[in-house]
This record gives C-alpha cells, sequence and structure tokens, in this order.
C-alpha cells in the first residue's frame, strides 16, 4: 500500500524508503523468531547504527546525521510498518540522546553519542517506579552528594533492554530537595556499576526487548555523570519525554501499518463464497476506517516532531501527547482487524499477527497511560480542574 507522507520533504521520503527496505530484510519473522527463542535483534541494531538510522537526529559533529526528531520518528515507523519495529530507538537515540545532545557537556557528548548514534552503545532509560506509577512525582530514587560524585539509592520497574545496555539514564531526585516537588536529576549509571542489579520481569509479550526491575543500592557515580544540572528540573527531563512520546506514537502508527498491509493483502485473495472476502462491506468498512484513522495519526505524529523540531517544546508537548494516544488506540484497532479479517488463521503463529494485540497495547500503556494523556488534555488543553 502507497503511505503518502505529503508533509514531508524528499530526503525523508527517500530515508523512509531506505529503512524500509533494510527492515523489510528482517521483517516480522525474524523478530517472532528472535522473541520466542530469547534471542537478541543485536545484527538488526547494529545494521541500522553502521546505515546511520540510529543516529540520524543527533549532531553531526558527535557521530549523527544532523536531522530531527521527525526523521527519526519516521525511521522507527518504516521499520515497524515492515515488521521490525526496534523498541530501544524509543530509549537509547530518542530519550538519551536528545537530554544528552541538549544538556550534556561537550566532554559527555563525545563520549557517548557517536556509540548511540552507530549502534555501538546503547543506554535503556529509567524512570518508572514500584510505588510511584504513574504519579512520576513521588519517585523516591535519591542521588546524594558524596565528595566529587554522587550516591544513587532506589528501585525502578519495567525498564526495557537492559541486558543489552551499556548504561543507563536513570532519573533521581536530590535527597535535599525541600520542596517536596519533583526536581529530577539525570545520571548516566554504567550496567556494570557495583550495587546496580537487574531482575528480569516475565512478560507475555511476544517481542525480542526484555523488561527489567533495577535494584540500585549505594551505586556510586562520579559527578561527569550527572548530564545537565542539578537544578534544571522538568524542563530538561522533558527534552527526552516529548521524543520519548512522538516515537511511542511512531511505533505504534508503524505496527498499526503493517497489520492493516497484512489484513488488506490476506482479504484481496481469501474467497468463501466465490469472491475475494474483502469485497464484502462487513470486512471492508473496518479496514477503511482503521486507513482513516492512521492516517489521522500519523498527522499527529508528524506534527508533534515538526513542533519539537522547531524548538517549540510548549507545543510539541501537547501534540506528542496527542500523538502518542493516537497511535496506541490505532495500533490496538488495527491488529484487532487484522486478526479479525484472517478469521482462525489470524490465531495462528504462522500468520503471526496474533501476538501483535498483546504487542499493541503496549501503546495504551507506556511511556504515559491513556488516561494520564486523557487528564493532561483535559486540564492542559481544555483547561478543565483536576481530580488529583
Ligand atoms: C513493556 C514496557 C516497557 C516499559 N519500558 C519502560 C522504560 O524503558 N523505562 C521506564 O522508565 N518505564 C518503562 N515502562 C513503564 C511505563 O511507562 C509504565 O508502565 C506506565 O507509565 C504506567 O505506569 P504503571 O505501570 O505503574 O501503572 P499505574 O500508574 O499503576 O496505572 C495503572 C492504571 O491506572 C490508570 N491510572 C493511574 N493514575 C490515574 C489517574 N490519575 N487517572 C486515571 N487513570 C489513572 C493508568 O492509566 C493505568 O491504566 C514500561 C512499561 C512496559 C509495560
Amino acid at each position: 500500500m502507497t503511505v503518502t507522507a505529503f508533509t514531508e520533504p524528499e530526503e525523508r521520503t527517500a530515508l523512509r524508503a531506505a529503512v524500509a527496505k533494510l527492515a523489510g530484510g528482517y521483517g516480522r519473522a525474524y523478530i517472532e523468531e528472535k522473541s520466542r527463542s530469547g534471542g537478541r535483534t543485536t545484527e538488526l541494531w547494529q545494521d541500522m547504527g553502521k546505515h546511520g538510522y540510529l543516529g540520524v537526529s543527533l549532531p553531526e559533529e558527535y557521530g549523527g546525521g544532523g536531522g530531527g526528531i521527525s526523521d527519526l520518528a519516521a525511521v522507527l515507523e518504516e521499520a515497524a510498518a515492515a515488521g521490525a519495529p526496534l523498541l530501544m530507538m524509543v530509549v537509547s537515540p530518542a530519550i538519551c540522546g536528545t537530554v544528552i545532545a541538549r544538556y550534556g557537556t561537550d566532554e559527555q557528548k563525545q563520549r557517548w553519542l557517536p556509540g548511540i548514534a552507530d549502534g555501538s552503545f546503547t543506554m535503556a532509560f529509567a524512570i518508572t517506579e514500584p510505588d510511584a506509577g504513574s504519579n512520576s512525582h513521588n519517585i523516591t530514587t535519591t542521588a546524594t552528594r558524596d565528595g566529587d560524585g554522587w550516591v544513587l539509592n532506589g528501585r525502578k520497574t519495567y525498564i526495557s533492554g537492559v541486558d543489552e545496555a551499556d548504561a543507563v539514564l536513570v532519573v533521581a531526585r536530590t535527597a535535599d530537595a525541600k520542596t517536596g516537588k519533583l526536581k529530577p536529576c539525570l545520571f548516566v549509571v554504567p550496567t556494570d556499576s557495583e550495587g546496580f542489579e537487574a531482575q528480569r520481569i516475565p512478560m507475555e509479550i511476544v517481542a525480542p526487548e526484555e523488561q527489567f526491575t533495577l535494584f540500585i543500592d549505594q551505586v556510586r557515580v562520579p559527578a561527569d555523570t550527572l548530564v545537565g544540572t542539578e537544578d534544571g528540573g522538568i524542563v530538561q527531563l522533558f527534552a527526552g519525554l516529548n521524543p520519548e512520546r512522538i516515537m511511542g506514537a511512531a511505533f505504534s502508527n508503524g505496527m498499526a501499518r503493517y497489520a492493516l498491509d497484512k489484513a488488506v493483502e490476506y482479504v484481496k485473495t481469501r474467497e468463501v463464497w466465490g469472491q475475494p472476502i474483502g469485497a464484502h462491506q462487513g470486512i471492508a468498512h473496518p479496514l477503511a476506517k482503521i486507513k482513516i484513522e492512521l492516517e489521522q495519526s500519523r498527522l499527529l505524529q508528524q506534527k508533534a516532531a515538526a513542533l519539537y523540531d522547531a524548538g517549540d517544546d510548549f507545543g510539541a508537548g501537547e501534540y506528542a501527547n496527542m500523538a502518542k494516544y493516537a497511535g496506541g488506540e490505532i495500533a490496538c484497532n488495527a491488529t484487532d482487524v487484522a486478526v479479525h479479517s484472517h478469521g482462525g488463521n489470524g490465531l495462528t503463529q504462522e500468520y503471526g499477527l496474533a501476538s501483535m494485540l498483546l504487542a499493541a497495547r503496549l501503546g495504551r500503556i507506556a511511556p504515559v497511560s491513556r488516561e494520564m494523556i486523557l487528564n493532561f488534555v483535559g486540564s492542559h488543553s481544555l483547561g478543565l480542574p483536576k481530580s488529583y
């Protein structure tokens, strides 16, 4: 199916085509095989890095492509649409790479960005805590000054890809914050640090990326692992969280495209009443509805990314949330319709769609849940009073 990206420049259209070709060479069968055998997608990750796709939004002087989040989101969307979504792209280049590029010192950028860009150094991201959950104002992981450096203590949960990561960008709060308000600080913690333990969480999602609970017990890190300033607060954090939401939308939109393509291909050829089942409106209309809603969702993704790339962090915040919401919905609905269009075949491993039902739901839960986005849009966009 042709997907027209009418607002995008020629270079991005070419980028999309190149990524689609590379990721299509791996495809859904590769991802399924790695997921079910407990393997990693290292070859694909390195291939994407080698071609400059992982680092497309990072500054050229640090090994990146000098593009924007619009480009990185296009890369992830195309990989997902080819059946090979890479969850760690949401984390390593989009959150960690962006925060370091915007707030790191020159030395920190030299140290981490080239590896993030070419895929040889992967960074996970840890904000979620078991007790705070969606209320990240309540995180309790603390960073206490210790001579020249810091000591970190706390617990994080559902942290993706820690087994594949060289370091984790940990959101902590300074121990002396007296206001009670979130005063986040960001530390790059190597995964082999003493006192740092990652415990795998058994998940039902069929995906190659694993999830972990982190136990951070008296982990000592030098002063130069603090990215940005101690008082930079929420602004520094959102430099990474808006790209995360835009990438979440791209991940979901790509997955929805993959599911829709598979369904359309199937209903054009499957015949049970002497003509393809796609001729029946009961099958065609749900697919047509998905197509319309998918294009709406992709437009929100493109708008959010364009605002971010234009430096409008405030406007990007609103649209990144709405784009993430729309992406989560369309991925769930598209996979559901795709499975249904396949009849019994939709539930087999051979057709590879049933497992996507669960994977698509991730877009409704993370990185920020559907309800928290509705809360945000209600209070921020519509000016409604808050219940919490
Ligand atoms: C596969 C996966 C990968 C993840 N990767 C990472 C990662 O790499 N790094 C990281 O830091 N985190 C990660 N997360 C965590 C993710 O961001 C959280 O799961 C998510 O923010 C929701 O938090 P919670 O699970 O604690 O749910 P809870 O906060 O306990 O919420 C449970 C339910 O209650 C609803 N709810 C909560 N508060 C309200 C309210 N005020 N109004 C209405 N409804 C409400 C929520 O919408 C949700 O449906 C990941 C999660 C998953 C599942």
